[in-house]
């Protein structure tokens, strides 16, 4: 591949890292030399990051906000490579054969027109509504004509899982997918799958930019990333949010005006989503081992072969009770997953496969991950770390298969908490609208 390839495309890169043909080659192709830093009101800000530069007690200043990316130091000349390329012309883009419900019909008539005028859109769908299905035509729409997508998520393991599902319907288009514990090296892509950390690395560099999940973590709250996402925008673009649960500050731009909102209250299956059943525990949950409360659904599942998983507020409270677990029943086969795991992925798998009968895992899998014919538990439902959002997504798991739309979800605690009552509150609710 030509190297050129690896910097093209509305990319941030220290010009002291590139030899200077590629920079005269990149220069005749519209790149453009800048200062490494701007100042505004005073202050000095990072051109990369857009974050200020606070001074430090040493010699050679430099942005510690994106240090993670490479050194920027405040005497650097930066180049930003061009984004005006060409991509090969296809005769048909999208390759897929399923039918939209016309609630998702609906979304895309408001996607596709927002696309036209430029208007920065929210895709408020509850969960397993079918909202990536939802943005293949708005894909396609921007491949034919000829501009280019960027979709992104805050969490590397839904960029992982999108990647698949994007190259099987676009075939024959060039598809990157790029994060921080990838190999892949970046190369100019028509579609480019990444987190939304990568986003840093560019300047109005997308004409369509889908930011998927961004009420979680880390992007709810995190400045830097919110800028990074509208500067990596080009200035004639839009960009797309996708939530089950969006952040108050979006809901506020729809009040505004600000950007449009396409509302899916409905699963594509039409079904209802499973409401949450809750427990109150008089006792902790590893009493006696394992609660006999606990026990008792448990005996259940595992006799009637039913395949669950269980949510953990805490790594050491899930290990401790996988050991139990194995103790009690030794002929259960479950795998148990976190954010510390390296083998988080394939684990998973073994779970999608029918390996194991059971999961546990934290809160890293509430989100982005599908499971047919499962029982979906949250122990220690009262924990700081269960927000009403959190449970929401966690509930969602559940029912997204068309032939198991009712799978059962319980939340166990040993104290209610709000969080608990708005989470099954607004389920309900979201229930509720989707008959109207
Ligand atoms: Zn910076």
């Amino acid at each position: 591949m030509d190297k050129i390839n690896e910097y093209l495309g509305g990319r941030i890169l220290n010009a002291a890292n590139l030899e200077n043909e590629d920079l005269y080659r990149l220069q005749t192709l519209g790149g453009v030399i800048c200062d490494a830093t701007f100042k505004k009101d005073n202050k000095l800000f990072c051109r990369r990051c857009l974050m200020e530069i606070e001074k430090l007690p040493i010699d050679f200043q430099y942005c510690r906000h994106c240090i993670n990316l490479g050194k920027i130091q405040v005497n650097d000349k930066l180049i930003i490579t061009p984004t005006d390329v060409s991509y090969p012309v296809q005769s048909q883009y999208l390759r897929w054969n399923g039918q939209l419900t016309s609630n998702q019909q609906k979304g895309v008539r408001e996607l596709i027109n927002a696309f036209q005028k430029k208007q920065n859109h929210l895709v408020w769908a509850v969960t397993g509504a079918g909202k990536t299905e939802m943005i293949f035509p708005l894909i396609e729409q921007t491949l034919k004509e000829g501009r280019r997508v960027a979709m992104c998520s805050p969490r590397v393991d839904v960029c992982i899982e999108l990647f698949p599902r994007i190259q099987k319907v676009f075939p024959r288009t060039s598809i990157g997918l790029f994060h921080g514990k990838s190999e892949e090296k970046y190369h100019l892509t028509q579609i480019a799958i990444m987190t939304v950390h990568q986003l840093i690395r560019f300047e109005h560099a997308f004409d369509v930019l889908i930011i998927d999940e961004v009420d979680s973590y880390p992007l709810a709250g995190n400045e830097m990333l919110h800028r990074a996402i509208n500067k990596a925008k080009k200035t004639s673009g839009m960009i797309v949010y996708l939530s089950a649960t969006p952040p108050k500050k979006l809901i506020q731009d729809v009040q505004k005006e600000k950007i449009t909102l396409s509302k899916l209250y409905q699963r594509f299956h039409g079904h209802p989503l499973p409401e949450p059943r809750c427990h109150l525990l008089f006792k902790k949950i590893d009493f006696w081992g394992i609660n006999p409360q606990l026990r008792y659904k448990l005996n259940k599942m595992i006799n009637n072969k039913q395949r669950f998983m269980l949510f953990f507020p805490q790594i050491p409270i899930m290990k401790s009770f996988a050991k139990q677990l194995e103790k009690l029943y030794p002929t259960l086969t479950f795998v148990d997953v976190s954010s510390k795991d390296k083998q988080r992925l394939e684990k998973v798998q073994l779970f999608r496969e029918q390996k194991v009968q059971a999961i546990l895992t934290t809160t890293i899998l509430e989100r982005g991950v599908t499971f047919k014919k499962i029982t979906v538990i949250v122990l220690e439902a009262q924990a700081k770390e269960f927000t009403k959002t959190t449970l929401i997504q966690i509930a969602g798991r559940a029912g997204r298969g068309k032939d198991s739309y009712d799978d059962e979800v319980h939340f166990y605690y040993q104290y209610y908490t709000d969080q608990i009552r708005l989470a099954c509150a607004e389920i309900k609710y979201l229930n509720r609208q989707a008959k109207k």
